[in-house]
């Protein structure tokens, strides 16, 4: 028998992340030293009290069986504390709060929850890939928003055609912003949430990096006035607690919303691991100065390597707001950045992702994450500066 798979597999796009993976894969059983800034995933471990909460919750024998569908209360209950203490927003723990297995789960769900087929979905571009998986399983349409950088990377909704608002009923927004890290105050929820309210959309704001904003602690969307009325925050674990392993998230938001999330999750999944939830419990009410000290680590780290960029290669990048990313700019010699980042690779053998996974915007741009130790930075201009790039011409063009 031919196995057909469904029509839905055939139209998702390539899992970009998993080919550059593997190319890396391939290097590294030939011996090769690869120096990856290429992943978002955070090099630091877990904070210790948080790894000991679930060693001590495994023992606990009331985890080992079916847990509570959607979550056990204790869990929700330190997200609500949580977002009073970080944001001083309130969310009712019962009913404004659900789990999720992982951020990029979150958006697979809310999408489902939120979408018809042919609805519209407006997205940034550039803009976190992956919102296009769950757009394209619910068999939605896709229409992108310029991300500008003469706007500080925010949307423009007044450019946004009629026509296309009609049909647009759901809008990702993402500050601290992937790839370009960019950030958004409350006045831009605002208007964002105001202009969601008056169009009939639905917003997601994604709030992966909501710990790393380097000259003020970011603002939530939820401190919008209608952010409740129109949509929810999606918050993950993974790079505030350097959790990325462990599959946490959370949504926080609009009553109804939630109300769907945690009817489709009881038609998917039984919960997760009392332990996990417990540890992320854990995360939650531990100290800020864990959060606080890696936001600086990121901080120094960027600072060293645009710097050091400058200096040595006469590569300038211009330092972002938030995140733990760098967004540069490609040498004029290089048509994309598939064709420079895949010629990192070979030549430099230093792994960076290419702007264009994020968009047609990024074809002339790289990202570069933060997630190794000055000694691997340096190692990583000093390997590109052998190559002898020119990168002194792109001031004279875009800056
Ligand atoms: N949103 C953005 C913008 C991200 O960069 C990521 C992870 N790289 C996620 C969501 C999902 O994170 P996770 O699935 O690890 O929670």
């Amino acid at each position: 028998m031919e196995i057909i798979p469904s029509d839905v597999i055939k139209t998702l796009p390539k899992q970009e992340f998993s080919l550059v993976f593997q190319k890396v894969k391939e290097l590294e059983k030939k011996g090769a030293r690869i120096i990856n800034l290429g992943q978002g995933n955070p090099d630091l471990p877990t904070p210790p009290h948080i790894v000991q909460s679930l060693r001590e919750a495994a023992l606990n024998p009331s985890y080992h069986g079916y847990g509570p569908f959607r979550g056990y209360p204790f869990l929700k209950e330190a997200i609500a504390e949580f977002y009073e203490r970080e944001y001083g927003v309130s969310v009712n723990p019962e009913t404004e709060v659900a789990l999720f297995g992982g951020g990029k789960a979150g958006l697979y769900v809310l999408t489902q929850c939120l979408l018809n087929p042919g609805d519209i979905a407006l997205v940034p571009n550039p803009g976190y890939p992956e919102y296009l998986s769950g757009i394209t399983m619910a068999r939605a349409e896709l229409h992108e928003m310029p991300l500008h950088p003469e706007n500080g990377y925010l949307p423009d909704f007044e450019q946004i055609d009629p026509a296309v608002l009609k049909k647009a009923k759901l809008m990702f927004l993402n500050y601290p912003n992937n790839p370009t890290g960019a950030t958004a105050d409350q006045a831009f929820y605002e208007k964002a949430a105001a202009f969601a309210k008056k169009h009939d959309i639905h917003l997601i704001h994604d709030f992966a990096y909501g710990a790393f904003e380097f000259d003020q602690n970011p603002a939530s969307f939820l401190q919008a006035k209608e952010a409740k009325t129109v949509g929810a925050e999606l918050y993950s674990f993974s790079k505030t607690f350097n959790m990325a392993g462990w599959r946490m998230a959370f949504a926080v938001g609009n009553e109804k919303i939630i109300q769907a999330v945690n009817k489709f999750q009881d038609h998917v999944f039984v919960g997760m691991f009392g332990g996990l939830q417990q540890a992320a419990a854990a995360a939650l009410s531990g100290s800020p100065e864990h959060t606080e000290r890696l936001k600086r680590t990121y901080q120094e780290r960027i600072d060293f390597f645009t710097d050091l960029c400058e200096m040595e290669l006469g590569w300038s990048i211009e330092k972002p707001k938030g995140t733990f990313y760098v967004w540069a700019e490609i040498p004029n010699e290089f048509e994309s950045s598939h064709q420079f980042s895949d010629y990192l690779l070979e030549h430099a053998h230093v792994v960076v992702t290419p702007g264009e996974i994020f968009g047609s915007r990024g074809k002339r741009y790289v990202r570069i994450s933060m997630v190794a130790k000055q000694g691997d930075l340096r190692e990583f201009v000093l390997r590109i500066q052998k190559l002898g790039l020119s990168f002194a011409s792109l001031q004279e063009t875009s800056r």
